[in-house]
């Protein structure tokens, strides 16, 4: 392709996009495609011939389009929201463009410095800890994913508490970690790719009313676990739990992990980005003084579209034991100077996109006031929700509400509970087929129970009214 080429197609490109994200709205929110239906409608065979541009976008519209489930659209209210947003498509664009690999200072000097910049500034908007400032002992770095962050949380804790020796005698004796019912999965799937092992994941009891982690149960178990010859090895401690957004006490847990010595990794993969308001600022409150580590996902609520996972450190020393290695072939002078950070070994893979740039575009773009802007307004679509939910007595609000989601349930009064559940699961798949909206469920005391994620960069308080108009005449028929 050549440059004037590009410059042709690029522009359809970016007309593309933006013509998707003004009508996205009049498109059914979850792809409507059977199994297969996508597979079949594709070639066998890759093209022998080059084929033209013009082509591939006909067939983007055609049989790509239809097997989208659209998470930009306003009525997408299922998971939590994957927000993208003009300015980080745009610097997502610019770093395609590039095409940097930032492995190294050297491959890439302002990949890497654009993103210690980047990483700080946001650890400024949300008030976390000068300790997590690179110039600091810690520091800051965007990681694809949450889960990658809580594995990699796992492997520097592994490492502090061999005293180092793991990365070269492997794991010996019994190895835990100390999570609750309600914390994401990606935690006991970084215990199985570190090797600690499923069954060396202990489950923390939590506070029925909060679901939020038991710090007392958790003193328990360690002494426990240590008396019998364990070697504790990590707490995770969440902020904003993926079914139902509850915030563990992260003070009280990291007292307990300060106590036996103990890795405080706080997951905070939706919510952290919250504290860009200072009124939220408390979900923050002790992870000054306990968190060894800490993950957000402006890639959720922070308008930058996936992936953008901010991790740090309070001291960045166990993680680069753990992971820096140095073969021959990415010798170079700046990183024998000792002055540069090299990010390769702050992370699982060896190379790296110039993701900074799409948060840079962001932060920028938005500045800390819009950004804050974009926060209250989910926060106040979730509030009223809430109240029209606790209103209507044929449902049951989930209490606390908390932040940008609402969990909540039709009564079926006469029912009997697995009746009920059954229904509730049936109502969602009748609105989910519908097209008008998306929603997921999860569990709370066995029961199930709607989960409505607000905080969408185009949802307005119309798609929230009319989201809610749905449930409540479908669950009246
Ligand atoms: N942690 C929490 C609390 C989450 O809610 C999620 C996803 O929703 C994750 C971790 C996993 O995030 P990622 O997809 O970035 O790995």
């Amino acid at each position: 392709m050549t440059p004037d080429e590009f410059r042709e197609y690029g522009k359809q490109v970016v007309d593309w996009i933006a013509d998707y994200l003004t009508n996205v709205e009049s498109l059914p929110v979850r792809a409507q495609v059977a199994p297969g239906d996508v597979r079949r409608a594709l070639p066998e065979h890759p093209p022998e011939h080059g084929e033209g541009f013009a082509e591939i976008l006909a067939d983007l519209d055609r049989i790509v389009l239809p097997g989208i489930t659209h998470w930009q659209h306003p009525s997408f209210f299922a998971y939590y929201p994957s927000n993208t947003s003009g300015p980080a498509i745009l610097g997502d664009l610019l770093s395609s463009g590039l095409g940097v690999q930032g492995m190294l200072w050297a491959t890439s000097p302002a990949c890497t410095e654009l993103e210690t910049v980047v990483v700080d500034w946001l650890a400024e908007l949300l008030g976390l800890p000068a300790h997590f400032r690179t110039d600091d002992a810690g520091g800051g770095v965007i990681q694809d994913s949450a889960s990658s962050a809580s594995l990699l949380a796992i492997v520097a804790a592994l490492h502090r508490s061999s005293g180092g020796t793991i990365a070269q005698a492997g794991l010996t004796g019994r190895h835990t970690l100390y999570v609750s019912s309600e914390t994401h999965s990606s935690l006991a799937k970084g215990a199985r790719v570190a090797g600690v092992g499923a069954e060396n994941v202990r489950i923390v009891d939590v506070d029925p009313k909060t679901l939020a982690m038991d710090p007392v149960a958790l003193d328990r178990m360690l002494a426990e676990d240590i008396a019998a010859g364990a070697v504790p090895v990590l707490v995770c401690a969440t902020v904003g739990t993926t079914s139902t957004a509850a915030v563990d006490p992260v003070r009280a847990v990291g007292e307990v992990c300060r106590r036996h010595g103990v890795w405080l990794h706080v997951d905070a993969a939706y919510a952290g980005v919250a504290a860009v308001c200072p009124e939220l600022r408390s979900l923050h409150d002790g992870v000054a003084e306990y968190a060894d580590s800490y993950a957000t996902n402006p890639h959720k609520w922070l308008l930058t579209n996936f992936d953008c996972t901010v991790m740090w450190v309070a001291d960045r020393t166990p993680l680069l034991g753990a992971l820096a290695i140095h073969p021959e072939f990415l010798r170079n002078a700046a990183t024998s100077t000792g002055a540069v950070v090299d990010y390769r070994d702050w992370q699982i893979s060896l190379g790296r996109r110039f993701r900074a740039l799409k948060l840079w575009t962001v932060l920028r773009w938005y500045g800390a006031e819009g950004l804050r802007a974009h926060i209250r307004t989910g926060l106040a679509q979730a509030a009223k929700l809430a109240a029209w939910v606790a209103e209507d007595p044929d449902f049951e609000l989930h209490e606390p509400q908390t932040l940008g989601l609402v969990c909540f349930r039709p009564r079926w009064p006469g029912r009997k509970p697995e009746e009920a559940d059954a229904a509730t699961l049936r109502l969602m798949e009748t609105l989910n087929d519908s097209g008008a909206l998306y929603l997921t469920h999860t569990k709370i005391a066995g029961r199930v129970v709607l989960r409505m994620a607000l905080g969408g960069t185009r949802t307005e308080q119309r798609h929230v009214e009319a989201g809610w108009r749905a449930i409540r005449d479908a669950a009246s028929t």
